[in-house]
């Protein structure tokens, strides 16, 4: 078993008190535990995400809560924003339910600018959006705060944002923003082991879901509301107690850091990764639209990715190549979680050193 340092957009690595905490015994999942547990879990995810919404947590990837939401709460037609492939797979999962969808794709590098975002919505066709606030695949961070302004005058869209790989590392004013679903997975900038997702939804999500159909039963997002509100914040069918545990624990941590911090620590190993990258090869994003979670790098060198992660790994670290088309054109660094500027600093160094870039 190697324990190698991950600089991979997920799974991140997980501090060994907060694994530890997945060994914690069983409590049965109907008890007042398990719903102090849950309850503590949600006050702890509301401040992180400054909101005051429900918060629901599911036992499956952040992909589950993806499904289930845009089944949940598209009545009408729902426009997906796509910047990459975490953006289509929205589209995917809508049209494999059954559930009425338009994509538009940006330009390879591009964000998704408001004026688009309003040019889809004047049409009035659609009653649900969604974002993605920060591509995984391409390293690009939309500009939620502008697209926002935009959305706020369309008072019948329900809103969903995908920040699965921006939660916890990046700020993200839910209601400020008027965010109706947010998702995220544990296992990226939250830096938990891979297999819990959480949503907070909006009261007018919540109104949404009660006049949509086929919803399914799992990942009715509407059922997961529901019971949260009369059972005392417990779910519908057994959930990972193991991870709730871990989680509770991680955002203790989290909370102790201060939030600020953490968005600084980010902001800081994001900057440093960008400036390092602009100077050695190029950076794919346009600028000014770079996440700060992880820094999509194209391969202006022509290296090879599976060489230099080779040579990486004897130095126990491991990046990682580009995502689908993008493989070899591109790799990437990922900076999130519970790494640290000297993390960073460590393995563009090693970088340095392996392709004689000094
Ligand atoms: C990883 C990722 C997903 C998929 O999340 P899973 O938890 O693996 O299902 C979706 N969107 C983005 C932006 C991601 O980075």
């Amino acid at each position: 078993m190697t324990n190698k340092k991950l600089f991979i957009p997920g799974p991140t690595m997980v501090h060994p008190d907060v694994l530890a905490k997945m060994a914690t015994p069983m409590i049965g999942h109907r008890t007042k535990e398990a719903s102090e547990l849950q309850r503590n879990i949600s006050d702890k995810l509301r401040q992180l995400m400054f909101t005051s919404n429900r918060i629901v947590l599911s036992t499956s990837s952040g992909t589950g809560l993806m499904e289930g939401a845009i089944r949940s709460v598209t009545g009408k037609k729902a426009i997906v924003f796509a910047v990459g492939a975490f953006g289509k797979r929205w589209h995917e999962l809508a049209l494999l339910n059954g559930v009425d969808a338009d994509l538009h794709l940006e330009e390879p590098g591009h964000p998704n600018f408001p004026e688009t975002v309003d040019r889809y919505l004047k049409t009035g066709k659609y009653d649900t959006v969604t974002i993605t606030h920060n591509e995984t695949s391409t390293g690009i961070m939309n500009p939620i705060e502008s697209i926002s302004e935009i959305i706020q005058k369309y008072p019948e869209i329900v809103w969903m944002v995908d920040t699965v790989s921006s939660l916890g590392g990046v700020k993200i004013e839910i209601d400020r923003l008027g965010i109706d679903v947010c998702i995220s997975s544990s296992q990226k900038a939250l830096a938990l082991p891979p297999g819990l997702a959480l949503a907070s939804v909006s009261e007018k999500a919540v109104e949404r879901c009660k006049s949509v159909g086929q919803k399914g039963y799992y990942l009715d997002l509407g059922n997961l509301v529901k019971y949260v509100d009369e059972k005392d914040y417990q779910y519908t069918s057994t959930p990972s107690l193991s991870h709730m545990f871990a989680m509770d624990f991680q955002l203790d941590r989290i909370l102790k850091e201060g939030i600020e911090n953490r968005f600084i620590r980010h902001m800081e190993m994001a900057e440093y990764t960008i400036n390092w990258a602009s100077h050695h090869f190029d950076v794919f994003p346009m600028p000014g639209f770079e996440s700060m979670t992880v820094t999509c790098i194209k391969n202006t060198r022509n290296i090879s990715i599976s060489e230099l992660n080779n040579e990486l790994g004897k130095k126990g670290m491991v990046i990682s190549n580009g995502y689908g088309e993008h493989k070899d054109k591109t790799f990437r660094i990922a900076h999130m979680g519970e790494l640290t500027l000297d993390d960073i600093v460590e393995v563009t160094d090693a970088i340095e050193d392996i392709l004689k870039l000094k």
